[in-house]
């Protein structure tokens, strides 16, 4: 008996020795993995050249020190990069660093912070250990392109667009700037024509990306709307109509785009939830809960509030005599208070059915002069015309831009350099 239990007891003690070697297995593996955790995100290494893309988590001093820099240059980095290029964090997977060395074995001399296709930082390190700052931007080969379209039975714009070959983000821009000029809920019909001449950015050859929207015509009901981008001789930039007037108004009528319009402004209908007859001071927008809400102008928050017709609403003043209203948030934007400053589409909220809502709407409001106005057919003002130089200029560029067009519209498959 006694012999057995012995037996028992080795046996036992062989478990545990079985279990803690495991156990330490483990912990090893875990270690490796966490030490290879700032390796992970390395997409390239060549002899003298490691790249890595930021990711999250990650910090400017982990991903130094995993590359065997010492915490005198991280901190040298750290503050030259602050201060000669303005640069205090790092974006995950937007940011890339570039490691060189002048040989696999050598330590880093150079570290270049991509953070964008067009702009990066070269980090090279002295003689004496110093680390110098040089902002470095790529140039870019801007090609324009020309595409047309037409509108089918039954389509959309964006359908029709993307028929035609545009891209989904300039077809976005050229959806907000015709916007203002345009109803795209009733405004559509077969047949309508549309063009857009638009940038691409090159290098080396390569297409990167998009540029600016640099024109762009719809044959709309009420006649062809015609919109150039122009750059003023102040620097500012704009889009102006065919003679140069602003095209861009100061608020928009359609806050988000593509919502469909589930009611409209009227002196009198009979309240969906209340049941009387009472005027519908504003335009319902269909839009699922949670959608963003832009701020349909610039200007500063005057309410952000509840009130039990309302629900959760944000009124904005806007320069001149205009004030907007919107209703039955679900909830308000971060940062969005009574007082703050906002940008023309700038998310102040989104979409829900607080108040007195049958469902998820936004219900907006223009109010001017601290009267409701339609806001489908009160008369904007441009947010900015030209004075008579650039006007003057404006059409010269426009007289360009027109025959950069025609060549184009003859061979679609080539671009111009402007
Ligand atoms: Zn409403």
């Amino acid at each position: 008996m006694k012999k057995a239990k012995k037996i028992m007891n080795i046996t036992n003690l062989t478990r545990m020795v079985i279990a803690l070697a495991v156990l330490l297995g483990l912990i090893a593996i875990y270690l490796v993995l966490t030490g290879s955790r700032s390796q992970k995100n390395i997409t390239e290494i060549t002899e003298n050249k490691t790249i890595v893309v930021v990711s999250s988590g990650d910090t400017l001093s982990g991903l130094l020190l995993a590359q065997g820099l010492n915490h005198n240059d991280v901190h040298t980095i750290d503050k030259v990069l602050k201060s000669d290029a303005s640069i205090s964090t790092l974006r995950a997977q937007r940011d890339k660093l570039e490691f060189i060395r002048q040989g696999i074995d050598s330590p880093v001399s150079k570290i270049i912070v991509i953070t964008s296709p067009w702009n990066q930082v070269e980090l090279t390190c002295g003689d004496s250990g110093n680390w110098a700052c040089k902002k470095i931007e790529i140039a870019r080969d801007t090609r324009a392109v020309y595409r047309t379209g037409e509108i089918q039975d039954g389509d959309s714009f964006y359908l029709a667009g993307q028929r035609a070959g545009i891209p989904a983000g300039i077809l976005a821009e050229v959806y907000d700037l015709l916007a203002f000029e345009m109803d795209f809920e009733r405004d559509i019909r077969a047949g309508q024509k549309f063009s857009v001449l638009y940038e691409e950015n090159f290098s080396d050859g390569k297409k990167i990306d998009n540029g600016r929207v640099l024109a762009v015509s719809f044959d709309a009901l009420r006649g062809k709307v015609e919109m150039y981008y122009f750059k003023k001789s102040d620097g500012t930039s704009g889009y102006y109509d065919e003679n140069g007037n602003g095209a861009i108004k100061s608020l928009k009528r359609t806050p988000i785009n593509n919502a469909k319009i589930t009611s409209k402004f009227s002196k009198n209908r009979k309240h969906p939830v209340l049941g009387y007859t009472r005027a519908h001071k504003g335009v319902d927008f269909r839009a699922s809960t949670g959608t963003p809400i832009p701020a349909a102008g610039a200007g500063r928050v005057v309410a952000r509030s509840y009130n039990r017709g309302h629900g959760n609403y944000v009124k904005i003043r806007h320069n001149g005599s205009f004030e907007t209203l919107y209703a039955h948030m679900s909830k308000f934007a971060k940062g969005v208070n009574v007082g703050t400053t906002v940008r023309q589409g700038q998310t102040i909220g989104y979409v829900g059915s607080t108040g007195y809502s049958t469902g998820p709407h936004l219900h907006y409001e223009i109010i001017k002069d601290g009267v409701h106005v339609n806001p489908m057919t009160v008369k904007l003002p441009a947010i900015s015309n030209l004075g008579k130089q650039d006007k003057e200029k404006f059409l010269e560029y426009r007289k360009v831009l027109d025959n950069g067009i025609k060549q184009l519209s003859q061979n679609p498959s080539l671009y111009i350099q402007l």
